[in-house]
């Protein structure tokens, strides 16, 4: 299926292959893993502010659903494309097992330039996206939620559209929505959450004795800017973050709370007081004891891992980290976790979210953020204890648990027909 193939896909397919090889998967179930179950690539067409109409290539990709319905979010991206998608789609598999969740993972997007475009014109994509994609998706099929470049407001778009189709409300067909028409407390930040609380557990773990740990972010949008907003208040050191417009940086640390503030007002954190401005690429190797990736994939790779200062990379991002990058930084004792887990804040809430919808009962969001820790705590607990134990790094032994359990049920189910 060489239609899949691009750099972001061959390397999660390459990440499954060897697991599959370390772990003996049975060959059968491996092939039925390396590619999506399902990919649906449609046509956009809206109508622009200026009167034009304009296409756009949108993507929805379901990778498995072994476990229960897929579940994966939507990007509105210009790098968006179909292997990067089924990439995506595939760790949310991983995921979602890893987690023990009831889902298989998917994910979606439509290749665009959401910075470029209205509120209105963004509404008309958001809404023609998921009337193409209406037939694969539903409460008990496919869940969508957001992702780069799209959010609350845009759920609500979707969860819209498709309940008017079918006549009738259906807050459980998207997560990640506003409150009011079913969305979970809690769930807007669930991804920095987990992002800052993985690191903590982190540090307690290894117990490297750091007084002052300092960190840095790249990307300061959903995740980046909630992850921290925690590490500042856990009294972690946020010494520089970035977002595409360039990177800031003060050793001695950034007044977050306030930044949080000017880039509401300024939509950059360039310019922020107290600051002074680096080149994106010198904040990944910056003298920090924690690095955050949370903006995109393929950043540390075999041309910069070695200039890595950080001792511990917690994947906010999907797949920032190339698998060459990966042996360099093992090779230099970087303590990894791995996207799989660090970022998996997100679609536990949404998991939360779905059950709040289904049952038509609300929590509280201390109830949520409680469960919320409590599910990635064990899996952190987890992954380190088969690191341990099987001699392994950290991004490995998640794929083991994560594989392992959709390769377990995959077996049990049986070949249909
Ligand atoms: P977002 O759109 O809210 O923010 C993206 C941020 O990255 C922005 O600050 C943007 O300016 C910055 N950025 C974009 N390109 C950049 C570059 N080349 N260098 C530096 N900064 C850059 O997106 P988000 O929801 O925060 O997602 C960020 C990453 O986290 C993505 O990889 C996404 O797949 C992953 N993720 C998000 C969630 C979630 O719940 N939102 C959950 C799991 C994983």
């Amino acid at each position: 299926m060489q239609e899949y193939h691009n750099e972001t896909f061959l390397m999660a397919q390459q990440q499954l292959d060897e697991v599959a090889e370390l772990m003996n998967l049975e060959t059968g179930i491996h092939e039925r893993l390396r590619y999506p179950r399902k990919a649906l690539l449609v046509s956009v067409p809206i109508k622009l502010d200026n009167g034009q109409t304009r296409v756009f290539s949108g993507y929805r990709v379901q990778h498995d659903q072994t476990l229960g319905p897929t579940k994966g979010g939507i990007r509105f991206h210009h790098e968006v494309n179909l292997g990067e998608v089924a990439a995506l789609a595939m760790w949310m598999t991983w995921k979602c097992s890893l987690l023990n969740l009831p889902y298989g993972g998917a994910k979606g997007g439509v290749c665009c330039f959401p910075e470029e475009m209205s509120v209105g014109e963004q509404e008309r994509l958001a809404r023609r996206y998921t009337t193409e994609i209406l037939s694969i998706i539903g409460p008990e099929k496919d869940i969508p939620a957001p992702d780069m470049y799209t959010n609350e407001r845009t759920m609500a778009w979707i969860m819209d559209t498709y309940s008017n189709f079918v006549g009738y409300a259906v807050p459980g067909v998207v997560t990640g929505k506003p409150v009011n028409v079913g969305g979970s407390l809690g769930r807007g930040e669930a991804t920095g959450r987990g992002v800052s609380y993985l690191t903590t557990r982190a540090l307690e773990k290894l117990q490297w004795g750091i007084e002052h740990p300092t960190a840095a972010i790249q990307g300061f949008g959903n995740v980046g800017s909630v992850t921290a907003k925690y590490l500042d208040q856990q009294g972690v050191t946020v010494c520089a973050v970035s977002d595409v417009h360039g990177a800031i940086y003060n050793p001695k640390g950034l007044d977050i709370p306030n930044l949080m503030k000017y880039v509401k007002d300024n939509g950059t954190i360039v310019g922020f007081d107290g600051s002074e401005k680096i080149d994106g690429s010198q904040l990944l190797e910056l003298p920090v004891d924690i690095l955050v990736p949370a903006a995109v994939a393929n950043v540390i790779t075999e041309k910069n891992a070695d200039k890595i200062q950080a001792k511990l990379i917690v994947e906010g991002a999907n797949g920032p980290c190339t698998p060459e990058a990966d042996r360099i930084l093992l090779k230099k004792d970087v303590f990894i976790i791995p996207g799989i887990l660090a970022n998996a804040g997100g679609v536990v809430v949404s998991y939360f979210e779905w059950v709040q919808d289904i049952q038509h009962l609300f929590w509280k969001e201390e109830e949520v953020t409680e469960k919320l820790y409590y599910l990635m705590g064990r899996s952190f607990d987890e992954v380190y204890h088969l690191s341990q134990t099987k001699g392994v790094d950290t991004r490995t032994a998640a794929m083991m648990i994560g594989v392992g359990r959709v390769a377990a049920a995959k077996s049990l189910r049986g070949l249909y027909p």
